[in-house]
């Protein structure tokens, strides 16, 4: 049995819907099918969501709800009408545009993207709908709960023998619509393989699968053919964009494999990611990396006779919310890495508030940094990784910045200034799969 799921581009419009069919419908072990809101035809058109997320302003603005529905409305009668269903939605638009314009949340805006999206494929298959409202819930906090999911949706499934469900929301317990983050429709599909029993979580996109590179700084990147979910859960919190990171802790749990494929290319083999590959892989699988991080340099020449030190300068950044992602410590200093964004606005106040709890002899937060990093399961216990990532990274004349690995072995971090990361990932990428490597 396969759970399949759909992305915004493999449906933005009715030629897609039927393109997405036929691939369904070519394979009867497709049996549970979750997709997202249309997304862009074009470069310069607009996602579904996005115009959701317009719809939610005009009417918490006091704006014309009904106006900024309009194109939502029109794109899906455009694609009923495309696809000569006899589906009626005009009620349900109308009752979506009145919900709106009567206060209802922000989630219920975004959500129906997937919502109509959902009853337009269940009527081109001719397959149950099933609601996401009634099966998939948050706590209190916001935060999904994967047992109640689980049962409650895996006992509807196990009575349909087949079903189209919207992936991106469910509810709070007070039964009012609740997402996930954006692009969490790929969360959704993984929970669906899991409660269906699925043995595969198929998902869907627009490329060809997982790249040892991101294309768009490193020409013609090879496709990964099979890759761990350890392997991507590194990826995608490291800037690779392939699947949404929370879409892998319940298939890797269930021990569901996911096949990345693609709906413009569904012959291509695509990208596995499962829990263990004998398969021989290379040195390492993929180079992620990500400009806009800041270093934040604390100095103190005690700082090593203080115990609790780091954890003071920690608990500054819990106070104003920002999350770090590396931690590198001297004798007497200590650089903490955030992505500048996240430390912007509260500059100021986060350097007052590490000044007055530790006492510092200098501090100073810096911008411009980017982190380049390798990843790859066959890089455990060997040093070999290491020594070609830097000789790469020094034969193209680039300073390292910081160095982070994890204990895992499976990525090894350099960090360089902004201005070497196309030059640093491009020859990261040559020494590990170029012609001579
Ligand atoms: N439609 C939502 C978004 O644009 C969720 C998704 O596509 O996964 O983020």
């Amino acid at each position: 049995m396969i759970t399949a799921k759909f992305g915004g581009t493999s449906l933005c419009d009715a030629q897609q819907f039927r393109a997405v069919q036929r691939i369904i419908e070519s394979d009867a072990r497709r049996r549970f099918i979750v997709v997202s809101a249309p997304g862009k035809r074009s470069e310069d058109d607009v996602k579904i969501t996005d115009l959701l997320i317009a719809c939610y302003n005009a009417a918490r603005e006091g704006g014309d709800v009904a106006a900024a529905f309009r194109p939502v409305r029109a794109r899906f009668e455009e694609i009923i009408a495309q696809l000569s269903l006899s589906l009626d939605l005009s009620q349900e638009f109308t009752a979506t545009v009145w919900a709106m314009e009567s206060g209802v949340g922000s989630a219920f805006c975004l959500s129906r993207g997937e919502y109509f999206s959902a009853r337009i494929m269940a009527a081109l298959l001719g397959r149950p709908f099933v609601d996401p409202v009634h099966f998939v819930f948050f706590n209190g906090q916001g935060a999904f709960d994967p047992e109640i999911a689980e049962h409650s949706l895996g006992e509807r499934l196990r009575e349909l023998d087949c079903a189209v469900l919207p992936g991106f929301y469910g509810a709070m317990p007070d039964g009012t619509v609740h997402t996930f983050a954006r692009g969490g429709s790929d969360i959704s599909g993984a929970i669906v393989a899991r409660a269906s029993g699925s043995e595969i979580y198929e998902n869907w996109t627009d490329v060809p699968g997982v790249l040892a590179a991101d294309p768009r700084i490193v020409p013609n990147p090879r496709l990964v053919d099979v890759m761990t979910y350890d392997e991507v859960r590194e990826l995608s919190y490291l800037g690779a964009n392939v699947l949404h990171p929370d879409a892998i802790l319940p298939a890797k749990r269930a021990g569901i494999p996911i096949h990345i494929r693609n709906t413009m290319d569904p012959d291509s083999p695509g990208t596995w990611i499962v829990e263990k590959t004998d398969r021989p892989g290379s040195l390492i699988t993929s180079v992620a990396g990500r400009r806009g991080y800041s270093s934040i340099q604390v100095e103190k020449d005690t700082a090593n006779a203080e115990v609790g030190y780091c954890r003071k300068i920690l608990s500054c950044l819990e106070k104003h919310g920002i999350s770090f992602e590396h931690l590198a410590t001297g004798i007497g200093s200590t650089a903490v890495i955030v992505p500048t964004q996240e430390v912007r606005a509260s500059a100021e106040a986060l350097k007052r508030s590490i000044e007055s709890t530790v006492h510092p002899d200098s501090l100073e937060i810096t911008d411009g940094l980017a982190m380049i990093t390798v990843v790859g399961r066959e890089m455990v216990g060997k040093a070999k990784a290491a020594v070609r990532l830097f000789d790469a990274i020094s034969g193209a004349g680039i300073p390292v910045r910081l160095i982070d690995q994890g204990t895992r072995e499976l990525n090894i971090v350099v960090g360089v200034d902004e201005q070497y990361f196309s030059a640093g990932m491009n020859a990261v990428y040559q020494a590990f799969f170029g012609e001579e490597a």
